[in-house]
């Protein structure tokens, strides 16, 4: 029987969060929101359509994926203690209530399956979030904290900032984790390495040396680094760190493109993960019960959500995969980069945000059918700067100024923010026949 939810409210947190999470359903304009965070990106059939079902009963059936694998329910009445109940007994809560927030370690979405990985990261993943969960010193870091765990797979999302990154390498024939702090893989040099063996105990020895370090106003990595060098930092870890030039010259190698859309092939011979991105990130509950309905016919029974806001199938037979794939396009998933919605990122929008100048999911649909090349680069509209809907800089934005008028940023290494500001004020149709002008080679990732 599941605990009543009075026994599993979180305590008072020295690095409150007004997030939303599980147990805390945060007011947006359009009603509750409430964030279920996923170990690993993974969900079950069965979780899915638990979420499909709370969404409807107990809110207007809107869902959505996030850019860190995970699954929010917008809309949300005044039923709230029902529908935590409900996604508490599918078994989508933290082991701990208080361990709820600080479930924030991201995974690749192939792994355990990727043909290039050098590890399987999920049993590590598995440990590290159960300490996470279960350490009550650990809940003082801030719901935002966040780690990566990436065992070298083909498909991976490198570029999202975390507190913390782990990246697999090979040296001497042996497997290591390169790490670093406040940043990512696809961008900066490691710290230092560990065997893997020493994994879990690196994350601990990190988290731990943070929350020894950092006052209480300081929520995440980059703000301690301010006042204290990386040195200083592993310096005082309590681990043999090896930091020789074999290490900090090496470097991820990134797999550009769009290889989560489609069919990638897994390590497992005759197998196939099938992937397709949720439009503009919104999932509806028949999206995620049609799903759920392929995965137990032609799956395993289980999928995974994706840093890029979409699922994947994994565990399917060559043979059936072009039936998963005609599944998904029919339940209104896109499975082919060729779709421009598929390389347009917006945020809520004025119809769920009270900051947002613009309606920028409905004027992202717009600007898809105004791009006529195809597979333009990728554009993020967003209805204010605080850009909720990327982890990192797109390629181009679009910020609102006004209903359905956006200034025009192209990104730029050298600067910091969304970019090099290239136009003022455009109308979508503007947007659009300037994004077409640019070359692909100039916007893409
Ligand atoms: S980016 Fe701004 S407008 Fe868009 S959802 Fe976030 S806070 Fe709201």
């Amino acid at each position: 029987m599941n605990e009543p939810l009075s026994a599993r409210q979180p305590q008072v947190s020295l690095r409150p969060s007004a997030c939303p999470g599980l147990l805390r359903i945060v007011q947006a304009k359009d009603g509750g929101i409430c964030r279920i965070k996923l170990a690993g990106g993974a969900l079950t059939a069965d979780q899915a359509d638990a979420v499909a079902t709370a969404a409807e009963r107990f809110a207007g059936g809107e869902i959505e994926a996030t850019n860190r694998g995970n699954l929010q329910i917008r809309g949300i009445g005044s039923e709230q203690a029902g529908l935590i109940e409900q996604l508490l007994a599918a078994g989508l809560g933290p082991r701990d209530a208080a361990g709820d927030d600080v479930r924030n370690l991201m995974l690749s979405p192939t792994a355990g399956v990727d043909p290039q990985m050098l590890f399987d990261t999920r049993p590590l993943a598995e440990q590290l979030l159960k300490t996470l969960e279960t350490t009550p010193r650990l809940h003082q870091l801030s719901a935002k904290f966040a780690v990566q765990v990436d065992g070298g797979e083909g498909l991976a999302m490198l570029e999202h900032p975390h507190d913390l990154w782990l990246s697999a390498l090979q040296l001497d024939g042996e497997r290591w984790l390169a790490f670093g702090l406040a940043g990512c893989p696809a961008h900066d040099a490691p710290l230092g390495a560990v065997p893997l063996a020493q994994g879990h105990a690196l994350v601990l020895a990190v988290l731990n040396r943070f929350l020894d370090l950092a006052r209480p106003e300081q929520t995440r990595m980059r703000q301690l680094l301010a006042e204290c060098s990386p040195e200083d930092f592993i310096a005082g870890l309590g681990l043999s760190i090896r930091c020789d030039s074999t290490v900090q010259q090496w470097r991820r190698q990134v797999t550009a493109g769009s290889g989560y859309l489609g069919t990638y092939p897994q390590l497992q011979p005759g197998l196939s993960a099938v992937g397709a991105a949720a439009p503009l990130g919104r999932l509806t509950p028949s999206m995620l019960r049609g799903a759920a309905r392929l995965v137990r016919e032609l799956g395993d029974g289980s999928l995974r959500l994706t840093p890029w806001q979409g699922l994947l199938l994994p565990n399917i037979a060559r043979h059936d995969v072009s039936a998963v794939s005609s599944g998904l396009t029919q339940l209104g998933l896109l499975c082919s980069a060729d779709e421009a919605l598929t390389r347009l990122v917006a945020c809520t929008g004025s119809a769920g945000c009270a900051k947002s100048l613009a309606e920028t999911k409905g004027d992202a649909r717009v600007l898809a059918t105004l791009l006529t090349c195809g597979a333009p680069a990728s554009v993020h509209l967003s209805g204010c700067p605080r850009s909720c809907a990327m982890a990192h800089v797109a390629p181009a934005t679009l910020l609102a100024q006004s209903p359905g008028h956006y200034d025009l940023y192209l990104r730029d290494a050298a600067r910091p923010g969304l970019g090099n500001l290239r136009a003022r004020n455009l109308t979508l149709k503007e947007a659009g026949a300037l994004l077409d002008a640019r070359s692909r080679s100039t916007l893409d990732d």
